[in-house]
């Protein structure tokens, strides 16, 4: 037996026991007559005692020579502390040690392996398997643990069924690229790795069972922006028999059911917004509702003077920032700077200051009187002591832009607190959205996502404005899922191929599978899929996703551990068939 105990487990309560620990030193202390030694594992620290009277000599010697991360095993008695820690759930013990075995050494670690640790994320990578024995890292794992069993437990118990899907697939359309595999006993032949089992779900339904989930790993390789992973987990589910209202129901009990069992938190019913008024009043089809600083659209009132910058924009929008008058004139000029630097992309910011006396101070008095001033105060809701932020131009780039503004500005005055949780449905997407590359529309969500009842006609005249059985899930500004009631006719899904430009050749050959099997019996349905690794992210109140994967990809989409990708030798790429053209 290599322990009685873990490192968390001994209290005042063991005092006097024979025990027997195992671990990897953290850390020691020789004094020559006395060494302590912090013994850890996933569990905790407990502290060794090896002392010149009371331990046998050769003991010490092998104590001294004990360095960081070495893996030992030690046996001896537990005894009262002399100075206690009350910092940890051991600290009024420590084990006075007669027997101690290293079971194995260890070069010195590259970055310490305490909370706060000399390591940079590079390293950190590299040597991941260090980084995860922090008790930050190794934390975030079991909780990540703690949420699936959660999402498994409330879902087994809606009669919920977990089944597997292929991974070696054919393209399952989520507007990324696939990531494919080829395939050695099929020459020029490729499997593609799925972007979601979306399609499989859907069969799943066909078939009869009722009720899917699948904690499930989905690839997209897309450019890779901060903290996107090209392997990711999804929470993916699916539901026959379905409305919207049934799917929403369902997974806002899954979400409230997580928040009360993760968080401790009670939330009431979750508030509902169309994509249009997301949009409109936020700038964003995943607002963050835990603040205000609403969108006041000021097109009535700023666009009767002489101002061309104002006259000439298909949006005049802004926004009230609370106490925003305090701001110096350098502070203002920074944040118009902000928004100017090519990532946002304004062009300029007017602004107008809301003094105490009520009164007005803008960067645009020259064209605008007080009473302009006030009536964009009264759009904006700002209250005396409140700056105005407008931006203006094109509307989708001027809401952007102001939506960017709104979150750096809620960031930088406390606003996007990680204790607090709004969550948000957002329902009525688009079904299409026009792409000015390609110059067709493309699926917003996907190409099984159904249009809304008596919606097909408006497919010949006015593409653009057909809704879509499509929600999104919002949790503090972060979309966490999304799905759709799906088509499950046969003729309606090939009109859908048809509009979104794939020859029926082109259909046949990628969806014919579904195709067919839509003309034996399927049932209506629809579904959602939760990104795993956010969500857990969200509710462990922190935003990077890399912290809760025990092995993530860099941004550059490498495993810098096991360097990966990497070439594969010439034998290998014969077999496959495959030759190299660069
Ligand atoms: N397959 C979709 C996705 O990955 C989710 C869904 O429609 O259920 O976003």
């Amino acid at each position: 037996m290599y322990r009685t105990h873990t490192n968390g487990q001994l209290r005042a309560d063991d005092i006097n026991k024979e025990v027997t620990l195992a671990g990897w030193v953290q850390k020691t202390r020789d004094k020559g007559f006395m060494i302590w030694v912090d013994l850890r594992d996933r569990y905790g620290i407990t502290q060794l005692i090896f002392d010149e009277d009371r331990s046998p000599k050769p003991i010490m010697e092998a104590a001294s020579a004990l360095g960081r991360e070495f893996v030992v095993q030690v046996t001896g008695t537990v005894i009262e502390r002399e100075s206690k820690n009350p910092n940890i759930p051991t600290g009024e013990i420590e084990i006075l040690v007669k027997e101690l075995t290293v079971l194995n050494a260890s070069l010195t670690p590259p970055f310490t392996i305490e909370n706060e640790t000399d390591g940079g994320e590079d390293l950190r990578m590299k040597y991941r398997y260090l980084d995860i024995r922090r008790e930050a890292v190794r934390e975030n794992l079991v909780f990540r643990h703690k949420v699936t069993m959660a999402v498994r437990n409330y879902l087994s118990g809606k009669s919920f069924v977990e089944i597997e899907t292929p991974y070696l697939i054919k393209s399952t359309p989520e507007g990324a690229r696939d990531f494919v595999v080829p395939s050695r006993m099929n020459q020029g032949q490729f499997y593609a790795l799925p972007q979601s089992p979306q399609t499989f779900k859907q069969l799943l339904m066909i078939g009869g069972m009722d009720k899917y989930f699948q904690i499930v790993k989905c690839f997209r390789d897309e450019d890779l922006r901060a903290d996107r992973q090209p392997e990711f987990t999804q929470i993916d589910c699916e539901m026959a028999f379905v409305e919207q209202e049934d799917v929403l129901t369902t997974f806002e009990g899954l979400t409230r059911h997580l928040l009360k069992e993760i968080n401790g938190v009670e939330v009431g019913k979750f508030p509902r917004m169309t994509f249009d008024e997301a949009l409109r009043r936020y700038g964003n089809d995943k607002p963050d509702i835990r603040f205000g600083m609403e969108f006041g659209e000021l097109n009535e009132v700023a666009q009767h003077r002489d101002f061309n910058i104002f006259n000439s924009a298909e949006l005049v929008v802004g926004i009230a920032v609370p106490g925003g008058n305090s701001y110096s004139r350098k502070e203002i000029d920074k944040l118009v700077d902000w928004v100017r630097r090519p990532q946002i992309g304004a062009k300029g910011m007017v602004y107008v200051r809301c003094n105490e006396d009520g009164s007005f101070k803008s960067s645009v008095d020259k064209f605008y009187n007080q009473e302009d001033l006030a009536k964009w105060a009264g759009v904006t809701g700002a209250e005396p002591g409140d700056l105005i932020c407008v931006l203006s131009g094109e509307i989708d780039k001027t809401r952007a832009q102001l939506s960017a503004l709104r979150m750096e500005l809620a960031e930088r005055m406390g606003l996007r607190k990680a204790d607090e949780f709004a969550p948000l449905w957002v329902v009525d997407f688009p079904l299409l959205e026009w792409d000015e590359e390609t110059e067709r529309y493309h699926a917003m969500h996907h190409p099984f996502t159904s249009p809304k009842p008596g919606q097909m006609e408006l497919l010949e005249t006015d593409p653009g404005k057909v809704k879509a059985n499509a929600y999104d899930l919002v949790l503090n500004g972060n979309e966490i899922g999304g799905g759709s009631i799906r088509i499950h006719d046969k003729e309606i899904q090939s009109k859908m191929f048809d509009y979104l430009g794939f020859t029926p050749e082109e259909a046949r050959a990628q969806f014919g599978f579904l195709m067919d099997a839509f003309e034996y019996g399927a049932p209506p349905h629809g579904g959602i899929a939760f990104g795993l690794d956010r969500l857990v992210a969200i509710l462990g109140g922190q935003e990077t996703i890399r912290d809760f994967i025990a092995f993530p990809k860099n941004n550059a989409g490498r495993d810098v551990m096991i360097d990966a990708p990497a070439p594969i030798d010439s034998e290998q790429l014969k077999e496959l068939h495959i030759k190299l053209n660069f």
